[in-house]
């Protein structure tokens, strides 16, 4: 092909630009290097491993996780004009050995195959005497137990380096966050990586947290004050997607439900009522989307908190793929988090389900946020915005700031003076003085800030350690006990030369009535203290059953 990849691009693909980084990936694997590309669902990564196989001789194989989406991919290609086909189990006898015709005879350009089929002995020597023009794995962070979408026969791949040692891979994933992205990389043993990160942002989406009261009135409200406009209503099961749907039937909205329950047929049906507009509403658990390309998806809603923040990333991403405006709203309620918690229960493997418990504590902090929702969103992904969104509920009803320097400037030393080897819940343990006996048997007693905080509540240190967090000011690995450590933007504030605000906490009685206790909190700020001790236990106990000091945050609005 003699053609410049500017040509193929027009003519093969119909585009007149590369998008964002899609150049540079697409060269670099020309190059035969590896690449490591994060790019939100509708980015634009498939190009990237498409366009280069053509360029290149031999067959570009790219293993990607659903039988359905490899059909649609491969459809596309087809009309395109390209040499495409897949291999799978969907295939019967004839039609696979057709392809493996096509792929001995030189005659595909890209093969999409199942991770297990193609690390299979067989398939593996086949390819022994066919070149390979480059090998991506799509969904890659099916690879990683700290990828919110494990998948076991994705685990195979990490034998490909060495069956493929000339061969540039690209792993190519949506959502991943830093510590899966140090996973992947190490798992597909990729070298040299050039990693290319794209925007992660989703201006046009709004997001909003909303205390889950009466779920059902919040949401009919929300839905009766957009009349025409299609969203998606996610549950954490089966049996809540069936019973909300026909709540909303029976209110007269226009919804369907969707589920792994259901039998494909059903599904399809959902899916395409919806795709066509004849219902305006999907109620459905997290099998609905993958794939999904309707643009005009207004709103997505979250009756029940997500297991994980990469789940609430991709799942409201679905919305407003048009740039118009987009409403992201969470039903945050404290009984979920149990819900949510057993769901992870299930998992068998210890290692999985401690890593789940973090991200669920990670979900549950995006909830509580008392700041710019967009930031703590990014900040997660590892993107610091140098301003906040104006958009989210939080910036349009801003909570009154409170000046957190010197209290911050004294948990930034407490971090640095325990070594920065510990979480939040040893840190805050230290700055208010607790006698116990971890504490003594590591000397932290002695330390300059043994007690320096003692006259602020627990719940006050947790969320200006969770402040600083989300601002930048200190990191917390998920992937290593949720252990705090400076950053570069911990000096300006340790050294004075900053200062730093935060929002009052704002924190409600749940049930009306009932006399509060006032806690030591700073002016002004009183706390329900039996709300206060549920959501400590409820910590304490995610905290213990993941292996990490507990991280108490604020109820907040
Ligand atoms: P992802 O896999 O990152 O979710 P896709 O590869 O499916 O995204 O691409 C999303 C959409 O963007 C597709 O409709 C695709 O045709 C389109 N697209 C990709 N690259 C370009 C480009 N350079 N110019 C215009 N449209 C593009
Ligand atoms: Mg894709």
């Amino acid at each position: 092909m003699e053609q410049n990849i500017h040509q193929t691009l027009k003519s093969v693909f119909g585009y007149d630009q590369f998008r964002s980084a899609q150049q540079e990936i697409i060269e670099r694997l020309l190059a035969g290097r590896d690449c490591f590309v994060l790019m939100p669902t509708g980015g634009g990564k498939s190009l990237c491993y498409q366009l280069p196989a053509l360029h290149r001789d031999g067959v570009g194989l790219v293993v990607s996780p659903l039988i359905s989406l490899m059909k649609d991919q491969v459809d596309a290609l087809v009309a395109n004009g390209v040499q495409a086909a897949f291999y799978n189990s969907s295939l019967s006898g004839v039609q696979a050995r057709r392809v493996l015709a096509e792929l001995h005879a030189g005659q595909l350009d890209l093969l999409y195959v199942a991770p297990e089929r193609l690390m299979s002995d067989d398939f593996l020597a086949r390819l022994a005497d066919i070149p390979v023009a480059l090998i991506a794995i799509d969904e890659a962070h099916c690879i990683s137990q700290w990828g919110h979408d494990f998948r076991p026969e994705y685990r195979k791949l990490g034998g490909l380096r060495q069956h493929f040692p000339q061969v540039p891979i690209v792993a190519l994933t949506a959502t991943a966050e830093p510590h899966t992205r140090r996973d992947i990389i190490e798992r597909l043993q990729l070298q040299e990586a050039q990693s290319f990160i794209t925007g992660y942002d989703r201006p046009n989406i709004r997001y909003t947290v909303l205390e889950k009261q009466k779920p059902f009135s919040q949401l009919r409200t929300f839905l009766a004050g957009r009349p025409d406009e299609a969203g998606i209503v996610y549950c954490l099961s089966r049996k809540r997607v069936d019973k909300l749907c026909q709540q909303l039937v029976d209110a007269g909205f226009a919804a369907a439900p969707y589920h792994a329950g259901l039998t494909d047929q059903q599904r399809r049906e959902a899916q395409e009522r919806f795709l066509y507009d004849e219902v305006r509403i999907i109620v459905a658990t997290v099998a609905f989307g993958m794939g999904i390309d309707k643009s005009n998806i207004r709103f997505v809603v979250h009756y029940d908190i997500p297991k994980n923040i990469e789940s609430f990333y991709q799942e409201t991403g679905r919305s407003g793929r048009d740039g118009l405006p987009a409403e992201a709203l969470l039903l945050f309620g404290y009984g979920d988090i149990q819900v949510a918690r057993g769901l992870i229960e299930k998992t068998m493997n210890p290692e999985y389900r401690r890593i789940e418990l973090h991200k669920l504590n990670a979900m549950i902090g995006f909830a509580e946020a008392l700041g710019c929702r967009r930031r703590v969103l990014l900040g997660y992904f590892g993107e610091q915005p140098d301003r906040d969104c104006g958009n989210c509920d939080i910036c349009l009803n801003p909570p009154e700031m409170i000046d957190i320097t010197e209290d911050s400037r004294k948990a930034l030393s407490c971090v640095y003076r325990v070594g920065q080897r510990f979480g939040a819940g040893h840190v805050i343990a230290v700055l208010r003085g607790s006698s116990g006996e971890r504490i003594v048997r590591l000397g932290h007693d002695r330390l300059s800030t043994y007690g320096i905080g003692a006259d602020l509540s627990q719940d006050y240190w947790g969320s200006i350690i969770r402040h600083l967090v989300h601002r930048g000011y200190l990191s917390q690995d998920v992937g290593d006990y949720s252990v705090l450590r400076l950053t570069e933007a911990s000096w300006p504030l340790l050294r004075g030369e900053q200062r730093l605000e935060m929002a009052r906490p704002r924190i409600r009685a749940e049930q009306v009535g009932r006399k509060t206790k006032a806690a030591r909190l700073p002016d002004g700020v009183v706390a329900d203290e039996q709300l206060f001790d549920r959501l400590r236990r409820l910590r304490k106990e995610l905290a213990d059953r993941s292996g990490v000091p507990p991280f108490v945050i604020f109820h907040d609005r």
